[in-house]
């Protein structure tokens, strides 16, 4: 198997000075038995090279961001060049109205914009300016999706905490855990007894209208139309979390993607953004219907703000990042080779015997050891888990990187190429009869 020592010395080492060894639970191995993690040192285009020199194809493009592949030459001379006219002004500049002009054009419900700095920031202020907005204080959110680490939206929150084991976190009072409904997704008769319950209480309700969290779910048919319908009929908002669907299935959000069919009846009043508008440096923004985004300081009551919100390496990244997006045919072809992929690892799972389950929704997928659908979290939580840590640790010793949790999605980008899909196939085909081979 693959010669990890350096990785491994590393993490010895940031053991001692960083808690955990990471900067985010969900780079640890922890849910695929443990140990350290991989230890990466450069990136270009659908691969990375780890401090000991081993070669890899990347499926995690950093958990979303990294569509276009790493080091894209036209998103780092952008980069590059906001660098050498300085990293932050703490004044507005022009190229924050250009893209926030890019994301109302390709999100329509968007009628004004804020940026910030991260997913988590846009998420917890529509959350703000939804409670400032209808004077409630409720909540509902539907399990399984997580919404960054904001003490209200950790509540019942897939990928991280569940990867982890931790249904909750600790450090949320709670005063502030009675704010928030759990619901159980593409579920209207549980979405509509929390509302009538609840009443007018309910602020709004907050989803990712496609799911990234518990692997990639489509609401069933109907179903963003029913909670569109019933939260305005008891005056609560509608908030979609679009912070890894957005620009991830076609340029645009779920709100407008052709896989989704009554576009007007799905328009959210406010949405969260985060990740590939970024390019890959740290970015969220948030937007939505002019009343109500009128709210926000300084023209109302709602105080936001963000000393590094709107700087000028990150927007000219995001506006780089999606003009890279706005190329003829590139959607189209991470489909194609996602397609190919997915239903490759299928026949060879299946050829196995294994049984694999795959949720895929344009250029991106998940893979989760089980025969039933997914279509909710109790479904995501409902699968092997072992089986995906084998699974995940024979295809990293071929030098295939996918995110080290079943919940996660495999993306792909502008920058895989056919051989690449072949190569993974390959090692999956090894993987698939080591794993059948043990059992
Ligand atoms: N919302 C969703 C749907 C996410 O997937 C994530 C991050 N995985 C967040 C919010 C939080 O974003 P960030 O990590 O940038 O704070």
């Amino acid at each position: 198997s693959m010669n990890r020592t350096r990785s491994a010395e590393l993490y010895e080492e940031a053991l001692k000075h960083i808690v955990g060894g990471v900067n985010s639970p969900s780079r640890s191995f922890k849910a695929v038995g443990g140990g350290a993690p991989v230890f990466m040192k450069q990136a270009r285009g659908a691969h990375f090279w780890d401090a000991d020199g081993n070669q890899y194809i990347d499926y995690l493009a950093a958990f979303g961001p990294i569509i276009t592949g790493h080091a894209h030459p036209h998103i780092t001379k952008a980069i590059t060049s906001a660098a050498e006219n300085g990293v932050l002004y703490g004044t507005p500049t022009e190229l924050e109205i250009q893209l926030a002009k890019m994301l109302k054009d390709a999100i329509p419900s968007m009628d004004k914009v804020r940026f910030v700095n991260s997913g988590t920031e846009a998420v917890m202020t529509t959350i703000r300016v939804a409670r400032a907005y209808t004077e409630r204080s409720k909540i509902i959110k539907f399990a399984g999706c997580y919404h960054g680490h904001s003490d209200l939206v950790l509540v019942a929150a897939g990928s991280g905490p569940s990867t982890l084991g931790i249904p909750d976190s600790a450090g949320i009072p709670p005063s502030i855990a009675h704010e928030v409904i759990t619901v159980p997704f593409n579920d209207l008769e549980a979405l509509q007894e929390a509302l009538e319950h609840w009443g007018d209480d309910v602020a709004a309700v907050m989803v990712e209208p496609i799911v990234g969290n518990f692997g990639m779910v489509m609401p069933k048919p109907g179903f963003l139309e029913g909670l569109c319908k019933l939260a305005r009929a008891n005056g609560s908002l509608v908030i979609y979390d679009e912070v890894i669907t957005a620009f991830r299935f076609h340029y645009g959000s779920a709100q407008t993607y052709p896989g989704l069919l009554n576009h007007e009846a799905i328009q959210p009043d406010l949405t969260a953004l985060g990740k590939i508008i970024g390019g890959g440096l740290p970015i969220g923004a948030y937007g939505g219907r002019k009343e109500i985004m009128e709210q926000v300081a300084p023209l109302g009551p709602a105080y936001q703000a963000g000393t590094m919100a709107g700087n000028p390496a990150s927007i000219a990244s995001g506006i780089a990042c999606l003009e890279v997006l706005q190329t003829e045919g590139v959607y189209e072809e991470m489909e194609r080779l996602a397609i190919k992929l997915a239903d490759g690892l299928q026949a060879s799972a299946q050829r196995h015997g294994i049984p694999l389950m795959i949720n895929r929704i344009s250029g991106a997928f998940s893979t989760h050891f089980c025969s039933h659908p997914v279509t909710n979290y109790e479904e995501a939580q409902d699968t092997d888990g072992e089986a995906f840590a084998a699974f995940f640790r024979h295809m990293l010793d071929q030098g295939i990187l996918l995110a080290a949790s079943k919940y996660e999605a495999w993306f792909l980008t502008t920058a895989h190429q056919a051989a690449d899909i072949d190569q993974t196939l390959a090692a999956a085909e090894e993987a698939f009869r080591r794993m059948a081979a043990q059992a």
